[in-house]
């Protein structure tokens, strides 16, 4: 999908501006359509943070139509006469401000809310969005599906980068966090899944219904949010150290699911001793047979599997709860500070558990010629929208941590993987930061680091020595 350029919506906001909201006082103006991220400029809003989404929603898969409601508590970060939501399809039916009716208008996926009275720079306010309609499918620029996917006997929400505002509208982007909770209702027979924990699960009256509401409690980005419908055993149990642990598995996977999910308490278990504390208040997986998507994702709480995962796949998912769900990049040009860790995930599991040094692994990949797509760019530059999930970004990435165990030794590397997460929790962090970060954390060090930035952080083509 490419997203609407901004310059639809500008004139619609030097229109808004162009009238004040109120006469008399100081008149504050419209939030911007778009946080100008690098790749993804007109995603996200401003003007307000969101603190929490209240979501309800009811789907039915033999008709494919959504309905729903989302109360959005806000704080506004400049007065506002206007500010925009983040909405891809579906019809929007009715928008209230702290209960009052508000203009809706649409250009693209940006939803424009005119409150009835204007909103102080720093108040909290309440929008309701009450939305209807079949929910879409969205093609990313590498050609990868997320959004809203049809599966066999359900559907399913997927986020990364931009779906979430294909199922809710929202602040659609990583650097506005907030809690959420999400109920779902659907036909009797079906379940729903969502990311952290399930707090209640009613049926209707009439028994045609059930109701699911899942709570979390820990600030989450749009794009790790996620819904499931279709049939699933859903099963609660606990890990060693008494964390929840929900796994939801399509039935048909269920028989080739079972070992790997069985050893999900083990690899958290491991986690936590390498990363630090686990960062939310459960775990889990959700494996559905979503032929559209057949990726992996690491929504929060619970990744999502294609199908039944392999072991490395599930250490790689888990891993990004520290290291992208609990501190999740600024921009979507930071994507290495997600998959270079939880690929360096793989590599730590492959150590500790088969006696194969990282190293080892960083050799393989370093052994690729010259025009191996792994060189194609540097990890903390890629080129475009349709290059933000490339192999550099992986492979690359966790050669950059390589190269930072190498340059620091193996005791402060380790103290790395733990403070890095625990000093970010549930917050944003860039690369800047993160150099910064390692260099603050290492003062006579610094020259070293900064070579290791400069030829494998930043520098173009393979680099000369490994
Ligand atoms: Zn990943």
């Amino acid at each position: 999908m490419r997203i609407p350029h901004r310059l639809v919506v500008l004139p619609l906001l030097m229109a808004l501006a162009a009238v004040p909201a109120c006469s008399g006082g100081v008149h504050g103006g419209p939030g911007a359509a778009g946080l100008r991220d690098p790749y993804f400029p007109g995603l996200g809003n401003g003007g307000y943070d969101v603190t929490h989404y209240a979501l309800d929603l009811a789907y039915d898969p033999a008709t494919h139509r959504l309905t729903g409601t989302a109360d959005l508590t806000a704080t506004a970060r400049q007065s506002l006469s206007a500010f925009h939501l983040d909405l891809q399809g579906l019809t929007v039916d009715e928008v209230t401000v702290d209960g009052k009716r508000a203009v809706g208008s649409r250009a693209g996926h940006e939803l424009t809310v005119r409150p009835h009275d204007e909103l102080p720079d720093g108040s909290t306010f309440r929008t309701t969005v009450r939305y209807s309609g079949e929910p879409e499918t969205i093609t990313d620029p590498d050609g990868s599906e997320e959004g809203w996917l049809r599966t066999a006997d359900g559907a399913l929400g997927l986020g990364e980068p931009t779906g979430s505002m294909a199922w809710f509208p929202g602040n659609n982007h990583p650097s506005d966090k907030a809690t959420y909770d999400i109920t779902v209702t659907v036909p009797k027979g079906q379940q729903a899944v969502s990311n952290g924990e399930l707090t209640s699960e009613r049926t209707s009256a009439d028994g045609r219904r059930t109701t699911y509401s899942w709570h979390v409690a820990q600030p989450m980005g749009s794009y790790l949010a996620t819904v499931a419908v279709g049939r699933f055993d859903i099963r609660r149990s606990k890990t060693p150290s008494g964390l929840p642990v929900w796994t939801a598995v399509d039935p048909q996977e269920a028989q080739a699911s079972k070992e790997v999910l069985g050893r999900l308490p083990e690899v958290i278990t491991w986690e936590t001793k390498r990363f630090g504390a686990y960062p939310f208040s459960s775990t889990g997986a959700i494996v559905d047979r979503d032929g559209d998507a057949g990726y992996a994702l690491e929504t929060q709480n619970r990744p999502v599997f294609p199908g039944a995962p392999d072991l490395g796949t599930l250490v790689h998912e888990l891993a990004h709860q520290w290291y992208g769900d609990s501190v999740t990049p600024k921009s979507w040009r930071d994507m290495w500070l997600n998959e270079g860790f939880a690929t360096y995930a793989e590599w730590l599991w492959e150590e500790d558990h088969h006696g194969e040094p990282a190293r080892e692994a960083f050799d393989a990949v370093y052994a690729r010629p010259k025009g191996a797509a792994v060189w194609s760019f540097p990890p903390a530059d890629p080129p475009g929208a349709a290059q933000i999930s490339d192999t550099p970004v992986y492979q690359r990435g966790a050669m950059v941590l390589q190269k930072v165990r190498e340059t620091i030794g193996d005791a402060d590397f380790f103290s790395l993987l733990k403070s890095w997460p625990a000093d970010h929790k549930y917050g944003n962090a860039d690369t800047g930061d993160f150099t910064a970060y390692v260099e603050k954390k290492n003062p006579g060090k610094a020259k070293a680091l900064a070579g290791v930035w400069d030829v494998w952080l930043y520098g173009d083509g393979k680099p000369r020595q490994s």
